[in-house]
């Protein structure tokens, strides 16, 4: 039957408010106004583009138009009839989301885990609420998938969280070296207009240059290079905004010491203990090490346990989407 009705119409904000309210009751106050007209347009098959701040709630333009479908199509006799649907609406998650979910799960709960190194898929779009320090270590790609890094921590209103960016000495001076070599311009470029006849790579480049070499503020800079309004305000400095929680350059010019106590809501776990460094291996004799022989027959007789152990998890439902090799992994199928 063709669409007698749209999305976008009152009727199907209706429906989609009702969908979500079914689904997502823990989100008492539904979606946010720019969360509805995405997920309607999307809904009528209409392209949207979509800019706004990390934490605006951007991601879930991909999923709630998948799951207002997935209702639509099972409970029909539920909702208006005349919506635009399509059959079979999948969502893909990589890795599992049984995998997110409790990794997520775990750093709410496990005491043991309160520090996860995180790959780039990190960086975009995992909302664990409570981390509250993200540390990369390394400048990014860019400085847009820095700021996402930021973004992933600290998620709660309310919360202090902090950013660190570790970069290395020679990472500075070849971002320098790079600035000199550019034609002068204020920085940082706002990002629409882009710098002179740079090309995207070179401006990406040019963009982390700056942010790596800022000297007087981190939030001028983001604001400056995103154009946060009001640019009259959002480009001075903290100190003269006087932000309640001023970037570590401001910070450090004004003397003060910020404080970053964990929000009621964390979870109360002891501090860990700081962890010993193993010994180095006591230099094994000559007569107990390893031939060449024994050496490839230990590691073919592990690697067949691994394949054993995957086989039967497997079987059993378990792990499906995980590689052989996450059974044991590299460095425990090698000997010396
Ligand atoms: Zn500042």
């Amino acid at each position: 039957m063709a669409p007698t009705l749209r999305w976008q119409s009152s009727t199907g904000r209706n429906t989609i408010s009702e969908i979500v309210k079914k689904l997502l009751p823990e989100w008492t106050s539904g979606l946010r106004p720019v969360q509805e007209e995405l997920v309607s347009d999307i809904l009528d098959s209409d392209d949207v583009l979509c800019c706004t701040a990390t934490g605006d709630g951007k991601s879930c333009a991909f999923y709630i138009p998948i799951l207002v479908l997935s209702e639509y199509n099972t409970n029909r006799a539920e909702y208006p009839s005349g919506l635009p649907t399509r059959p079979n609406p999948r969502i893909l998650c990589v890795p599992s989301p049984e995998y997110n979910e409790e990794t997520i799960r775990l750093i709410d709960e496990d005491p043991e885990l309160q520090i996860i190194l995180a790959t780039i898929a990190f960086a975009n779009g995992i909302n664990a609420s409570s981390l509250l320090a993200s540390v990369t270590v390394g400048s990014s790609g860019s400085s847009d998938t820095t700021y996402q890094e930021k973004g992933r921590v600290c998620r709660k209103a309310g919360a202090r969280g902090r950013g660190v960016l570790l970069v290395s000495k020679s990472s500075i001076a070849q971002a320098l070296k790079f600035l000199k070599t550019l034609p002068s311009t204020s920085s940082p470029q706002p990002k629409k207009k882009g710098v002179g006849k740079l090309t995207s790579s070179e401006l990406m480049t040019c963009e982390k240059a700056e942010l790596i070499t800022e000297a007087h503020c981190y939030n001028a800079f983001w604001n400056r290079l995103y154009q946060n309004p009001p640019l009259e305000t959002s480009t001075l400095d903290c100190i003269t905004t006087n932000r309640p929680l001023p970037c570590e350059l401001c910070r450090v010019r004004t003397n003060k010491t910020l404080l970053f106590p964990a929000p009621d809501s964390a979870p109360n776990f002891p501090p860990l203990t700081p962890l010993t460094a193993p010994k180095p291996p006591a230099r094994v004799p000559k007569k107990l090490k390893l031939t060449r022989k024994e050496r490839e027959s230990g590691e073919k007789k592990l690697k067949r346990f691994r394949d054993v152990l995957g086989v039967t998890e497997q079987r059993m439902g378990r792990f499906l989407e995980h590689p052989r090799i996450m059974f044991l992994p590299y460095p425990f199928v090698r000997l010396f």
